[in-house]
């Protein structure tokens, strides 16, 4: 449907800009109402666009004051867009264009360019926000100095780059590094600072400081280590060292995405930087820390080096994820990590490229940009960059990113400027792995084997599924990881790396004593599902042997996967076999806590309506849960007489730390909680809430009692303590949609959209209780269809203030196809009622078209 749409944007269709932008002096006179903006635009003629050209600028919601070319007014009318300056009006050679707009960020609701969120104004320009501030050329290859004047009776007022001057109610700022308009921004505000500083490889001073409204400072010195930790890593592991003088960044209450790496002034949601004991659990804590990462890190992957069109979004967002992954690894536990990763890739990426928004890594057309920041531009984004390490070598991956670095700096580029690089420094063709990032669609690697004689032969086979637009595919290189293992556990063959690049391939190992088991996709070396058919007593072998810790984990969660799928379709019995590897993985103490924990975790309702619709069968959302309920209790049974022995070794005594062991012990000991709540009605899950000295557990203690339904009194008691705090309050909002009994999530919802504290103006808000329905597989899939109809009510009135988040939010049934005709056509029909909307969105409108159209 997108091809015929004459919005539709096309990568094949670039062009460079008509001029080069030498430099742009920007002065703001701010007023909630009415905020002034002028702009002076030192433009020269594009040398790449022969020949006398128009000038095209893109402006959306401005109010045009005065417009004028070397000092002389000129008399231009706005389209709905944007400006165009014919090339006869201008003269030759550079010139000086100046405007100057008028506009209201107490009014803008959408939260994209300048707004105001609790009397303090900020900006977000990432993709296509700058054009709401002023006339530009809003696009990422034009590059160029900013310079920024503020006006505004506020005591902090903040922008891109170095200080230069500030008096009485102004400050001027200047940024030495060229960069495109998403980059800009200013914050301006009754604000206060967390400061710290740090001393660069090359000697060099850097001021930190962290700006959060007043009475949040305690929540900042998390945030503050981390971006220290940050800067170093960078430094050590990539050789890349910090540019300005000093490094802001400002936390923001009302805020689209998670966090904006502005040239140094990151903007932050409150909820990506803030965080102690008593407010943020373990993983609020490792979330901030990997965000702080990240952000940081685009000053080199994003911002020195930039895009040079929106198609090219994965350049910047893939590699970066792929370095705060590393970053994280590198500080915590790299086994849990992988896991939480692919945990999280098969949970939105898997479920993203299996459905009817699936799109390749580098989309190749698009109607709204902000649609496309999605998992599969940055978690398989990531992922791609993964295998091309494991295809080059870890030498050459470094020498390919010094390369990169010093070829590209300064520059807006492409997927091809950087596979080239690894192509110059490696030797080889990467024709064949470029379709990664041109092909959607998670490819499926089918596993055979045979044993004969001592030779064991392993034949791969791939198949690249259909998906929107692209009926048929040509294979992928795919690096598969394996492992033989002997009988007595021994590796007989260690971990080698297949570079499978056919539709099928046989590889033979020869002179082999005995039948070995083989560890395929080790440390999960491609995003690919696997089909193989192994014995349980294989899988279980697995489960105890293989040295590979992503394996092993998967061993169990694969057999976790088939024995809840024969629950459901056969009302199969748990598996003793699957029972007693649980328990012994549980209580190995020879692994981490946090890697038991994961283990212990079953597969998510979502997670097996995906298996079994992927086996042939159409998922019943009321039966997944009973039968996780069931799986849950039956592991209960079996570890009742030592769960509570374990439950207490894991408590960790003294001060809170967010440290990753301490994490991993609160993380299994709320795993034994939830096994223990289904024994004893919640005893010991309420006992752990009142003793609780901290949010980690007293929030965990708090959703385990909820998801047995005994969780009233607990949660009264969590709100009147919490109900001041924003960040926490989001949370008590979320847990009671994402634990309720399915039969009644419902009206849970629709009773919390009537609590005084929730807010459709405030992301955070929204997406605390609608966000939550996802979670809540069971709940938003009642057969009534009030989930469906309760979502589309409210992105319907989402859309008409805020089209992004609205936009984001409607995925929400992107799974639709998987399920039975009844739930098929009511999830249609929502989606129909959203399209036939009044007001809607491009955002909006172009989600639910494409989901529509399959
Ligand atoms: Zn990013």
């Amino acid at each position: 449907m997108t091809a015929a749409d004459p919005r539709t944007i096309y990568l094949s269709d670039y062009q460079p800009y008509s001029h080069l932008l030498e430099q742009v002096e920007l002065c703001f006179h701010l007023d909630p109402a009415a905020t002034r903006v002028k702009a002076r635009l030192h433009m020269a003629p594009n040398p790449l666009r022969p020949g006398k050209q128009d000038v095209r600028l893109d402006g959306e919601g401005l109010k045009l004051i005065s417009c004028a070319v070397n000092g002389e007014a000129l008399n231009v009318v706005p389209d709905a867009t944007g400006l165009s300056i014919a090339a006869a009006r201008l003269p030759s050679g550079a010139f000086v264009l100046e405007t100057e707009v008028e506009i209201a960020p107490e009014d803008n609701t959408a939260l994209e360019g300048l707004y105001m969120s609790n009397g303090m104004y900020c900006t977000q320009c990432e993709a296509e926000g700058f054009r709401k501030i002023t006339f530009y050329p809003d696009r990422p290859d034009v590059m160029t100095r900013f310079k920024v004047r503020i006006e505004g009776d506020l005591p902090v007022l903040l922008s891109n780059g170095n200080p230069v001057a500030q008096g009485a109610d102004w400050a001027e700022w200047d940024d030495p590094w060229p960069k495109p308009a998403y980059l800009f921004a200013l914050v301006a505000g009754d604000l206060v600072n967390f400061p710290d500083h740090f001393t660069t490889m090359s000697g060099r001073e850097v001021a930190l400081n962290i700006w959060v409204r007043p009475g949040d400072e305690g929540r900042c010195a998390w945030g503050m280590a981390s971006l220290k930790a940050a800067m170093l890593w960078d430094e050590q592991v990539y050789g890349r060292e910090y540019d300005l003088d000093i490094f802001n960044i400002v936390a923001v209450d009302d805020f689209n995405m998670g966090a904006m790496e502005n040239k140094g002034l990151n903007i932050f949601n409150s909820k990506a930087v803030l965080a102690s004991a008593d407010t943020a659990t373990d993983d609020d804590f490792a979330r901030v820390e990997s965000i702080i990462a990240h952000e940081y890190f685009h000053n080199w992957t994003g911002n020195r080096i930039t895009c040079r069109d929106w198609f090219q979004l994965c350049l910047k967002e893939g590699l970066t994820v792929y370095r705060d992954q590393q970053f994280s690894s590198d500080l915590r536990s790299a086994p849990v990590k992988r896991i939480q990763d692919v945990l999280a890739l098969r949970a939105r990426q898997f479920r993203e490229d299996g459905g009817p928004l699936a799109h390749p890594v580098r989309p190749d057309h698009y109607i709204e940009i902000n649609n496309f920041y999605t998992a599969t531009v940055y978690e398989k984004g990531a992922e791609v960059i993964g295998m091309l390490r494991r295809l080059v070598g870890d030498a050459d991956y470094a020498r390919a990113l010094d390369l990169y670095f010093a070829r590209h700096d300064g520059q807006a580029a492409t997927i091809e400027d950087w596979l080239a690089v690894f192509a110059e420094v490696s030797g080889r063709d990467l024709t064949q792995f470029k379709l990664w990032y041109t092909q959607a669609g998670t490819p499926v690697l089918k596993v055979s084997e045979d044993w004969a004689d001592g030779r064991y032969t392993l034949t791969l086979e791939q198949e690249n599924p259909p998906t929107p637009g692209q009926p048929e595919k040509a294979p992928k290189l795919i690096p598969v990881a394996i492992g033989l293992i002997g009988p007595n556990g021994d590796e007989v063959v260690p971990t080698q790396l297949l570079e499978f690049g056919e539709a099928k391939h046989s590889y033979v190992y020869d002179g082999l004593g005995a039948r070995p088991v083989a560890s395929i996709l080790r440390g999960f070396s491609a995003p690919v599902i696997v089909e193989r058919s192994v014995s349980i007593e294989d899988r279980a072998f697995l489960l105890a042997h293989d040295s590979d810790a992503f394996n092993r984990w998967e061993a169990g969660r694969t057999l976790g996967k088939e024995l809840l799928a024969r629950m459901i379709t056969e009302a199969a019995e748990p598996l003793p076999e699957f029972l007693a590897a649980m328990e012994a993985l549980a209580f190995d103490d020879t692994l981490e806590p946090a890697y038991r924990a994961l283990a212990l975790r079953l597969p998510s309702e979502d997670d097996m309506a995906a298996t079994l619709f992927a086996a042939g069968h159409v998922p019943d959302p009321a039966a997944i849960h009973a039968a996780r309920d069931a799986l849950h209790l039956a592991m209960a049974q079996q570890m009742r007489p030592r769960l509570a022995a374990l439950e207490s070794a894991m408590h960790v005594p003294g001060a809170y730390s967010p440290d990753a062991a301490s994490a991993g012990k609160r993380a299994l000991r709320l795993g034994v909680l939830g096994l223990l709540a289904r024994l004893d009605g919640g005893s010991a899950a309420r006992e752990a809430y009142y003793d609780a000295s901290n949010m980690t557990e007293s929030f965990g203690a708090l959703a385990i009692l909820l998801e047995i339904g005994e969780g009233s009194t607990v949660l009264a008691d969590f709100e009147e303590k919490f109900q001041d705090d924003r960040l926490v309050m989001d949370k008590w909002f979320a847990v009671q949609v994402a634990c309720a009994k399915p039969e009644a999530m419902a009206d849970v919802v629709r009773d919390l959209t009537q609590h005084r504290g929730f807010d459709i103006k405030n992301p955070n808000r929204f997406r605390a209780v609608f966000g939550a329905m996802a979670a809540n597989h069971a709940g938003f899939h009642e057969a009534d269809g009030a989930g469906y109809d309760l979502l589309a009510d409210w992105l319907i009135k989402l859309d008409l203030l805020n089209p992004q988040t609205a936009a984001r939010m409607s995925t929400g049934f992107e799974s639709w196809p998987r399920y039975d005709i009844d739930r098929q056509e009511m999830m249609r029909a929502a989606l129909e009622r959203i399209l036939a909307s009044k007001g809607l969105s491009r955002d909006l409108g172009e989600m639910a078209a494409r989901m529509l159209a399959r």
